[in-house]
């Protein structure tokens, strides 16, 4: 992975470690190299740290540098914290990485990506923009609006899954609401996946 944008924000508590089995393994990505455990015996990669390697139940296990590259074999947006310091960085995404230079073993990292590929906020900074207050989406698709614009948009759901607190929202301003639809759709804008009818009168709207 060489692309730097991380999700966590800047400044978050790191792990301290202390001396430890995994305690190579630190002081590598100190030096920005990658060091795993290898059995000296089998020559098998494993991790995490252990006392004891798995294949041949041998105790001579070391660390050795293995090219820090591999395959993403799953990943998960992660929604609610995990921990009290992650409080306030939902959500970001994790992602199980495969060292195909080292037995195929598994590592869990934070996810950077560069750009970041969110349609969702893409969509929010087009309501924002337009100063949208209201709109209809389908649940999915309201939830994450009204997450990612911290209720600055507030949109309720036109599926059969409701948000009744937003509903009520929207059912009070239905002149002001747009009205956001997954393509294939033919109204007034496209934007990322979505194409958005903006409420008559407003000019900020209307204007392109
Ligand atoms: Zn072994």
């Amino acid at each position: 992975m060489n692309t730097t944008t991380p999700y966590l924000n800047p400044g978050l508590a790191r792990p301290a470690p202390t001396e430890g089995l995994d305690q190579p393994f630190w002081d590598g990505l100190r030096e920005e190299k990658l060091h795993l455990q290898r059995c000296a015996a089998c020559a098998g990669w494993q991790w995490g740290p252990e006392l004891v390697c798995h294949r041949c139940h041998s105790f001579d296990l070391r660390y050795e540098e293995v090219e820090p590259t591999g395959i993403i074999y799953s990943h998960q947006r992660v929604w609610h914290p995990v921990h009290p310091a992650l409080a306030e960085q939902g959500p970001y995404i994790i992602v199980l990485v495969e060292l195909p230079h080292a037995d195929n073993v598994r590592m869990i990292r934070e996810a950077s990506v560069h750009p970041q590929p969110n349609p969702h906020a893409e969509l929010t900074e087009f309501l924002l923009t337009r100063q949208i207050r209201y709109a209809r989406a389908s649940y999915w698709d309201a939830y994450v609006v009204d997450f990612l614009s911290g209720e600055r948009v507030i949109v309720g759901s036109f599926g059969p899954a409701r948000i009744p607190d937003y509903e009520q929202r929207v059912d009070a301003h239905p002149e002001a609401a747009a009205f956001i639809e997954r393509m294939p759709c033919s109204s007034q804008f496209r934007v990322a996946q979505w194409c958005i009818q903006v409420p008559v009168g407003r000019p900020e709207g209307a204007a392109r």
